[in-house]
């Protein structure tokens, strides 16, 4: 696996330069001058006849510095997001390298700038995190196309330029700052975003990525900063190294490729030789990491094909792991820093990027990306923080230390928020503190309906972090426990024996109660970061789940071997996931032959009692409900994937999975049909997902014949509310009639509304 890179020669040290640009910040200079010396010495030092310096100004751009174009058109000269070749470079963040400007379509006449002149542009976006501040342009009367290492070299300027551009800003507390422009965002805003994770949360913005700062940028002593350079990427190395050496031998094939992949970047010569040449143009080895990230960046933006933006994603991660140890940290123990009361906001994240933030001070989340399903969205439930995604362009507007109040309910982060924003929403916090007392009130009664029906409440769980939350919330047990979690969030393949202390650990803290796990349901969007994904078109209806397990039997088995040896003695429940077809059960319970054989064998006892089931995800198996119950123990309901299916639409995909409602009343005749012939095979069923977790659909399940909802531990205390309030059999005569497939409703919502509102159901 090759890092898709230019191949550059190996360049002449732009050090004069950035030496120069070193002298130039450490001057008391206003922001004007300083960008009027800057241009001068951009021009001179690439010898080119124009260096301007356009910066974001309102929705568009203005010329602010320039050395060769008219004097009489700085601050005069304003541009749309868009428009010419500088509103073209800034609207797509992407630099425009043209031997003959006039001719581009693009090419805006501004006769104030005389610039018609100039045959070569190179223009290049002022990037600074995740935003763009502008664009810095050089032009020549010559008609050529600019060299790589010069576009190298103006990459590397606007870069710096970025950044003393905002430090100016900032030191100044704005007195200093250009008239009109503003680098960094002040004003109170609301981001929206789609509400992943619930909760509520007050806390400062932290980005991820933080900015290398502009002081720790160009090289003192260039020679200190090869060296700094060349250790950190051995520590590097070190502990990729550490993270993939797992045990492999009994994985067979599925492992093999698996644990390569990561470390592959790690040692990938033109990663690291493009670091090294960073450096070696005079930068430090900060801004040479920032500097190759950067490209990166750009280029995953680009990148349509999902198996290409994984893998760059890696290498952020990467350049990101080479900061943290640049700055002494310590990345295999320590949790990675965060100030108080900490939202971080990221383009995107995954589990083990959470889970290395200091849970004591990581308060919620906000990402460009993310997806309603994705692991990093159950990490947060699981954390109990609040999550939003889908948030786009917000990287634009946010700036490390900025207050935000983060509202996961609605989807909304509040930055620098007004004081009546304030009021509102700690008037929220202190409702929501009273509804939880409420809920805390109730952990200990039973959650049976008025008209004396019992429901089971459980938990959905999967990792160490969720088993206290079954006693805080009075859950009746573990009715889902994602097994992949463990080998998601792990660094490498978990060994036999770390699967079975994970299982041990989620029965002892269970008790009596219930737990029932799942074999690994990887593939869709579970992706493993020591795997080697293989790409899918469709990858929701592609090589997932019991598909891979039984592909790949010796990576179930190895689970199965677990479970068997946690289970030694006791009551074991599992169930097999995304089951199309009887018979991949019944192959699937072969496997499950072989292993008690083998555990036999060894002398290992058996389960006290064992149970086995199968997850209803596919609408296939909704329509072999009769004969599935002949061979199953129980039956749980993956509803999240079952409505995916039945909708055909995509759950992670933003632009659809919203699109059909969850009381829709064609789904909720699917699920009353499973529940009835389940009832009448007297086979004991479950619905899991995150549909059982909101009290509405929770009373309509329970009216559809459910008796135990497996939901996450937020949904808990509100859905036992709704039970406690709930009399069955009437919700059940209200919905009879509505779920005719004669009906041309798309949603029974408004109707369960009425009936919670007349009957004081609480919702
Ligand atoms: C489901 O599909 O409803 C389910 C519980 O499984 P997952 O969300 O892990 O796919
Ligand atoms: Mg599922």
């Amino acid at each position: 696996m090759k890092i898709p890179s230019p191949r550059i020669s190996r360049h002449d040290p732009s050090a004069l330069l950035l030496k120069r640009i070193r002298e130039l910040m450490a001057s008391e200079e206003g922001v004007q001058e300083r960008l009027d010396h800057f241009v001068k010495l951009i021009a001179s030092s690439m010898r080119v006849n124009v260096a301007s310096i356009y910066l974001r100004s309102g929705n568009g751009l203005e010329l602010c510095a320039t050395k060769g174009l008219k004097q009489s058109a700085v601050h005069k000269t304003k541009l749309a997001l868009g428009e010419g070749l500088v509103g073209r470079v800034a609207a797509r963040a992407r630099l425009l390298n043209l031997a003959n400007a006039p001719r581009h379509p693009n090419f805006a006449y501004k006769p104030e700038t005389g610039e018609e002149k100039f045959q070569s542009f190179l223009g290049v976006p002022l990037l600074r995190g995740g935003r763009n501040l502008g664009v810095l342009v050089v032009q020549s009367k010559k008609s050529r196309r600019f060299t790589e290492i010069e576009v190298e070299n103006l990459l590397t300027v606007a870069m710096i330029l970025a950044e003393i551009a905002v430090e100016d800003e900032r030191a100044s507390g704005g007195t200093k700052r250009l008239k009109g422009i503003r680098l960094t965002p002040t004003k109170p805003e609301t981001i929206s975003g789609k509400p992943f994770a619930g909760g509520l949360a007050k806390g400062q913005a932290y980005l991820h990525s933080p900015p290398v700062l502009a002081k720790q940028m160009i090289a003192q002593n260039p020679k200190v900063e090869e060296e700094r350079m060349g250790d950190a990427i051995g520590t590097l190395r070190k502990s990729v190294d550490a993270m993939v050496s797992g045990e492999t031998a009994t994985l067979d094939r599925a492992s093999k490729d698996i644990f390569e992949s990561y470390r592959l970047f790690a040692y990938d010569r033109t990663w690291v030789e493009r670091l090294r040449e960073a450096v070696h143009s005079g930068l430090t080895a900060e801004a040479a990491v920032e500097r190759v990230r950067n490209e990166h960046r750009a280029r995953m933006l680009k990148a349509r094909d999902p198996y290409l933006r994984a893998r760059l994603h890696d290498l952020e991660d990467l350049a990101n792991r080479l900061l943290r140890i640049l700055a002494g940290e310590n990345l295999d123990k320590t949790h990675r820093a965060l100030p108080e009361q900490a939202i971080v906001f990221a383009r995107n994240l995954g589990p083990a990027e959470i889970l290395d933030y200091d849970p004591s001070r990581l308060k919620g989340i906000v990402l460009e990306e993310g997806a309603a399903t994705a692991h990093a969205t159950i990490i947060c439930r699981t954390l109990g923080i609040p999550l939003i995604g889908q948030s786009v362009g917000m990287l634009d507007r946010i700036e490390s230390g900025d207050e935000v109040l983060l509202d996961g309910e609605m989807g909304e982060a509040y930055i620098r928020p007004t004081q009546t924003q304030s009021a509102d929403f700690n008037l929220r916090v202190g409702l929501r503190a009273a509804l939880s007392k409420a809920f805390e009130s109730q952990r200990s009664l039973p959650a049976k309906t008025k008209d004396g029906q019992k429901i089971s409440l459980l938990l959905n769980a999967g990792l160490l972090a969720d088993l206290p939350a079954l006693d805080t919330v009075g859950a009746d047990g573990i009715g889902l426990f994602r097994t992949e979690f463990q080998f998601m969030i792990a660094r490498s393949m978990p060994r036999l024996g770390e699967q079975v202390e994970l299982y041990k650990k989620a029965m002892t803290a269970s008790g009596t109660r219930p737990v029932t796990f799942r074999t690994l349901d990887l593939g869709g969007d579970k992706i493993l970061p020591y795997a080697d994904p293989v790409p899918e078109d469709n990858p929701a209806i592609g090589w997932r789940a019991i598909r891979i397990g039984l592909d790949r039997p010796s990576l179930l088995r190895y689970q199965l071997r677990a479970l068997l040896i946690a289970g030694s003695g006791v009551h074991l429940r599992f169930m097999f996931p995304m089951v199309a077809s009887v018979s991949e059960f019944l192959q699937a319970k072969t496997l499950l032959a072989k292993e008690m054989k083998r555990a036999k064998k060894l002398g290992i006892t058996p389960p006290e009692k064992m149970e086995v089931g199968v997850m209803l995800e596919t609408p296939a198996l909704a329509w072999q409900v009769d004969a599935m119950c002949k061979h199953v123990d129980f039956v749980s309901v993956g509803a999240n994937d079952l409505m995916q299916f039945f909708f055909a639409a995509d759950r992670d995909n933003p632009r659809v999975a919203s699109r059909y409602d969850r009381l829709h009343p064609a789904g909720l005749s699917l699920l009353a049909h499973i529940a009835k012939r389940c009832k009448l095979h007297k086979t004991p069923i479950t619905i899991c997902g995150e549909m059982a977790g909101h009290p509405m659909e929770a009373i309509c399940l329970t009216a559809l014949g459910y008796r135990n909802l497996s939901m996450p531990v937020t949904g808990i205390g509100p859905v036992k509310s709704a039970i406690l309030a709930l009399d069955c059999e009437k919700l059940a005569k209200t919905l009879k009639p509505l779920l005719v497939s004669t009906t041309d409703s798309d949603s029974l919502r408004e109707q369960v509304m009425v009936f919670c509102q007349k009957n004081g159901i609480p919702i």
